[in-house]
């Protein structure tokens, strides 16, 4: 596929930060982390979507044994971490290569609006009490 993104990585016509390779898939750490730690799993073969995979089909297994092979190497098998597919549109799927993404580390990103939400809960919470938003009425 000449204008996929991913081919282009994996033929070595675009740059990416590979951490593994082997003779069925490459793994390279995402330009856009969503986490410190966020690699993406890609199969050598341009597959689409995981929709497009043969019944019977090895590749995922393969794919998911490369992606517990990386989080024991980055030290996160134990702690924990995050193996999903995104399929077509709908399912968040923006590169049409198929890729399994390996997520792990500090969601800074949800703990700063779980914090906004605790926060605003609590600030409403007071309002109310000191009657400052109307809902405290005198009997
Ligand atoms: P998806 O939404 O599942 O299709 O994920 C595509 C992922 O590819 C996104 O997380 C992007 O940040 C990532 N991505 C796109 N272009 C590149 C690139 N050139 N190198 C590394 N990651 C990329
Ligand atoms: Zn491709």
């Amino acid at each position: 596929m000449t204008d996929c993104i991913f081919c282009k990585i994996i033929e070595g016509k675009l740059p990416a930060k590979k951490i593994y390779e082997d003779d069925q898939a490459v793994a390279f750490w995402d330009a856009n982390p969503a986490s410190p730690i966020h690699i993406l799993i890609v199969p050598r073969v341009h597959i689409p979507t995981l929709n497009d995979i043969p019944d019977g089909d090895t590749l995922l297994c393969h794919m998911g044994e490369v992606a517990k092979r990386i989080a024991q190497d980055l030290g996160v098998a134990e702690s924990g971490y995050r193996f999903f597919i995104n399929v077509n549109k709908g399912g968040g799927q923006v590169v049409f290569h198929l890729h399994a993404h390996l997520i792990s580390g500090n969601d800074l990103g949800t703990f700063f609006i779980k914090v906004a939400i605790i926060g605003a809960t609590l600030w409403r919470k007071l309002l109310s009490i000191l009657g400052a938003d109307g809902t405290r009425r005198k009997n």
